[in-house]
């Protein structure tokens, strides 16, 4: 059918700009040039609300260096400190948002699991309870 065949296509060219390593929105929201509605900030780190939020709470946390972080599946061992970073700006978030007694952290890796921007990114979610298993 053209749905299927439209999924096949857009899968597709999200492969392809998986890993092209082509610039993001993001660099353009760390630049400021896009305004966002960051909740927290630091020489490595930057944390701002989700534009199209999933739960009351829905905050997406990203290096501000990409450094070769399109998704998760590319990470290497050169990666542990900024991975370590970006999973403690995620706790830092939740503590600001009053959500540390239950909040849920997301990675999205790929067409499979409908990543969309591949610029690594954590997304930080609650304010609701969260069900499981998630869709
Ligand atoms: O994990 P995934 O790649 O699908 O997540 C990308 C997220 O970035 C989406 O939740 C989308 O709403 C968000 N986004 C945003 N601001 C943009 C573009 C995308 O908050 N300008």
């Amino acid at each position: 059918t053209n749905a299927t065949h439209d999924e096949e296509a857009s899968a597709k060219a999200a492969a392809a700009s998986a890993d092209s390593g082509a610039p993001t929105i993001f660099d353009k929201i760390i630049t400021k040039e896009i305004p966002s509605s960051i909740v927290y900030e630091d020489e490595k780190v930057l944390a701002f609300r989700d534009i199209n939020p999933q739960a009351p709470v829905h905050v997406l946390v990203i290096p501000k260096a990409r450094d070769g972080l399109t998704h998760l599946g590319k990470a290497e061992a050169r990666h542990g400190e900024v991975l370590g970073q970006l999973l403690y700006a995620a706790r830092i978030v939740a503590e600001r948002e009053g959500i540390l007694d239950g909040f849920r952290v997301v990675i999205n890796n790929g067409p499979g699991a409908c990543q969309s921007v591949y610029h690594l990114h954590l997304h930080v979610l609650g304010g609701r309870q969260m069900k499981w298993p998630p869709g």
